[in-house]
């Protein structure tokens, strides 16, 4: 019964494809439109292409959008993107962003590119160009500096700099617009034509988080050296009769490692 070729590339349907009311569409379709990715297509979106036509998957394409990108009018993206979107705005009033233009569009990329779900948090976001000429939203988070550039034809492009690998991070201001230059390894990376303002912002707040993350690994690292500190303050606690001895014995063999 099922037509062997993808209604919207017209390649062969393969295995592996998105099921509509009354059509299917190839792996490559639906990675390419966002409805899911290599791994899969979530319950949600499964869920909402069963009550969907490959006539609104070509609207869809034609109007030059992506599931990701859908008004919740025309058909509603996922939940969780939303969700996630939600989160994301709030985090940006918190960071005071104010500097975004021409990036609008990787700015809907965030909900698939932050760890939300594990606590990556953005701290500060603004639009520059990079040494290609290419407008991108750069965003530095807890965890790293993601700069991210979409076009229409090669798609979502990003680049990663996790924080303990920032040695440095400098600005200049120009009349206008300034630049930062991120010291990555033995790599200057540099950002131009980013408003003054932001551009001082961005690089404190890279600064500034590069040394928490280093200072939390370090401490994270470093084998415990307090042993006394902590069984004297247990000792304490067992004079005072709040913990049993039995349970001063464990808590000491587990500090001691024994
Ligand atoms: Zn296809």
């Amino acid at each position: 019964m099922a037509k062997k070729v993808c209604p919207i590339c017209g390649g062969k349907l393969g295995m592996y494809r998105l099921r509509f009311k009354d059509g299917a569409i190839c792996q490559k379709c639906l990675i390419k439109y966002k409805f899911g990715n290599i791994i899969g297509v979530r319950p949600s979106v499964v869920n909402w292409a069963s009550s969907h036509t490959i006539a609104d998957v070509q609207q869809m394409v034609n109007d030059g959008k992506d599931f990701s990108q859908m008004n919740p009018v025309s058909g509603t993206p996922s939940e969780e993107y939303q969700q996630k979107m939600d989160v994301i705005h709030s985090q940006m009033d918190e960071a005071g962003v104010s500097d975004l233009f021409g990036t609008k569009k990787e700015i809907k990329e965030l909900p698939n590119i932050l760890d939300l779900e594990h606590g990556e948090k953005i701290i500060y976001l603004a639009s520059g160009m990079d040494s290609d000429g290419n407008t991108v939203l750069i965003v530095c988070t807890n965890t790293r500096v993601i700069t991210i550039d979409k076009g229409p034809l090669y798609g979502v492009k990003t680049n990663v700099i996790p924080l303990d690998m920032v040695n440095g991070v400098t600005y200049s201001n120009g009349l206008e617009l300034g630049k930062i230059a991120i010291t990555n390894g033995a790599l200057v990376i540099g950002y131009s034509n980013i408003y003054n303002d932001a551009a001082k912002k961005l690089a404190e707040a890279i600064k500034n988080q590069a040394y928490i993350f280093k200072n939390k690994s370090i401490e994270k690292d470093k084998p415990n050296n307090d042993f006394a500190d902590q069984i004297r303050s247990l000792k304490s606690l067992l004079d005072d009769g709040i913990i049993t001895q039995e349970e001063f014995d464990a808590k000491k063999k587990q500090i001691l490692g024994i």
